[in-house]
């Protein structure tokens, strides 16, 4: 892209519809160019139109499905060689309300290809990229599920799980090399997801957050400098203690013997 934004280019997954498409006008109201990514071109198509009309920014519709291996390699491919891109917004994903004894496993594993596996690549792609580049910003929406573990389907819980923690270790790789990187965690927000994973009543509860208001308070978060934004949980110290806990936890699973409860001689 022939981008002459300050801001440089913010390539958003996902970005046809819910929060991905509540990314893309933000971030071109704060004056990045962008590069939309989705499977269905039509509605890529009219939100750039919309969004070159009301922002004046360019915007590239890049069709891609992140399940099929060279529609990945091609995004994987801008990523790398597009230098004027400065922020990644690893949005696409999909879920599912479905117990394991009624989910396909044949959806699990797609699931796991586009929550998992494509989100990983184009990390993958990006950060070496951005760490040349000397900056950079990966935004990875994960959800509260991913630590919530029993409230959906259990696959789709343990991808955003990946997704929390993926990011803790990319923060750990990648903090002194200029590179940022947030994750984002939903609770139920008011998208179309609903309908895809098998319980569209959500998308009205009382308790199911507007995607604008999700979107607004996680670029909140981004501007203080949050590594790991949850918008809807008022109660910020609950997290502050699980993280310190976790990270003194793990100073004290190195010993040569088990534990004494387990009675090993
Ligand atoms: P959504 O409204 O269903 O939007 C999903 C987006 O991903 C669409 O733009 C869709 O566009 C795209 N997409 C789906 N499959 C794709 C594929 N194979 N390749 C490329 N793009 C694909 O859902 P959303 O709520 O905005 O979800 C966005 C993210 O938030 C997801 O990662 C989801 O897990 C997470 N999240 C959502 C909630 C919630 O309650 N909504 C809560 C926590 C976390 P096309 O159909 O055009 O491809």
């Amino acid at each position: 892209m022939n981008s002459s934004s300050p801001k440089g280019v913010a390539l958003i997954t996902g970005a046809s519809a819910g929060i991905g498409a509540i990314y893309a006008d933000r971030l071109a109201r704060r004056g990045y160019d962008l590069i939309l990514v989705a499977r269905n071109e039509q509605r890529l198509n009219a939100a750039a139109g919309r969004l070159r009309a009301d922002t004046g920014i360019q915007v590239t519709p890049l069709p891609a499905d992140l399940n099929n291996h060279a529609d990945l390699a091609k995004v994987e491919a801008v990523l790398r060689d597009d230098a004027t891109i400065t922020m990644l917004v690893n949005n696409a994903g999909v879920g599912s309300v479905a117990s394991i004894l009624q989910a396909d496993v044949d959806k699990m594993e797609a699931m796991i290809d586009l929550n998992i596996t494509a989100l990983t690549r184009l990390t993958y792609a990006a950060a070496p990229a951005f760490v040349a580049r000397g900056k950079g910003t990966i935004i990875n929406i994960s959800s509260a599920v991913a630590i919530a573990v029993e409230n959906l389907n259990g696959v789709y819980s343990a991808s955003k799980s990946y997704v929390l923690s993926l990011g803790h270790s990319l923060q750990k790789d990648l903090a002194e090399k200029g590179v940022r990187v947030q994750t984002v965690l939903p609770a139920a927000t008011a998208t179309d997801f609903w309908d895809v994973a098998g319980y569209a009543p959500q998308k009205t509860s009382q308790i199911t957050m507007q995607p604008q208001d999700l979107v607004d308070a996680a670029l909140a978060g981004l501007d203080a400098g949050e590594l790991v934004t949850i918008p809807g949980l008022h109660d910020i110290e609950a997290w502050t203690r699980w993280e310190q806990e976790r990270r003194e936890m793990a100073a004290k699973f190195r010993n040569a013997k088990p534990a004494p409860r387990y009675h090993v001689a």
